[in-house]
């Protein structure tokens, strides 16, 4: 068994999509880790196998699209016709590889506000959030409120839940692990 080399392709590639994010299960740390995907597609390529064994994901608009490779199992078995669309918790097994474990779960992430047509007030310290601040945008799609996330103005990590609707902070928080399953 091996571990996984995960290649992102098509980087420059901006569509729309409601997932940002794949979580992977790393056996080698024993720990959740976020793979942001800012393009449409990547590659799972085992180390030290051959190109036909690697598994491809593919981005459609709601979606990922899974391509079998040689001796690919999903969730343990193999893919008929070696096509299938991933689906939160999905054990993608390339062969000879440990399981990649999938959430689907949208990470949360900084990055610079980019301003809205009204003044934006941070839920924490209810200051103004200038256009352009570092900021997290709340993953669950209920709240989607924006807190700061900047050395003076840490809000958004400064507490265990958002702000404004409780969801967890937590940079690594896949909302569950495989040994739940
Ligand atoms: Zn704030
Ligand atoms: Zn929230």
């Amino acid at each position: 068994m091996t571990e996984l080399k995960i290649t992102p392709y098509d980087q420059n590639i901006e569509i729309s999509c409601t997932i940002t994010g794949l979580w992977f299960y790393s056996h080698a740390s024993k720990a959740w880790a976020a793979l942001h995907v800012d393009g449409r597609a990547l590659t799972l390529l085992p180390v030290s196998t051959r190109p036909r064994q690697a598994v491809q994901l593919f981005r459609s608009r709601k979606h990922w699209v899974l391509f079998a490779g040689c001796g690919t199992r999903v969730n343990a078995r193999p893919v008929y016709g070696g096509l299938h669309i991933v689906q939160d918790r999905d054990a993608i097994q390339p062969d000879g590889a440990y399981p990649l474990f999938l959430s689907t779960r949208k990470v949360p992430r900084v990055e610079a506000f980019p301003g809205q047509e009204r003044n934006v007030f941070c839920p924490r310290c209810k200051l103004t959030l200038e256009p352009g601040c570092d900021a997290v945008q709340c993953p669950n799609p209920d709240c989607s409120t924006w807190s700061h996330q900047h050395e003076d103005l840490p809000c958004w990590s400064y507490d265990e839940g958002c702000a404004a609707c409780g969801h967890p902070t937590a940079m690594d928080d896949a909302g569950w692990t495989p040994e739940d399953l």
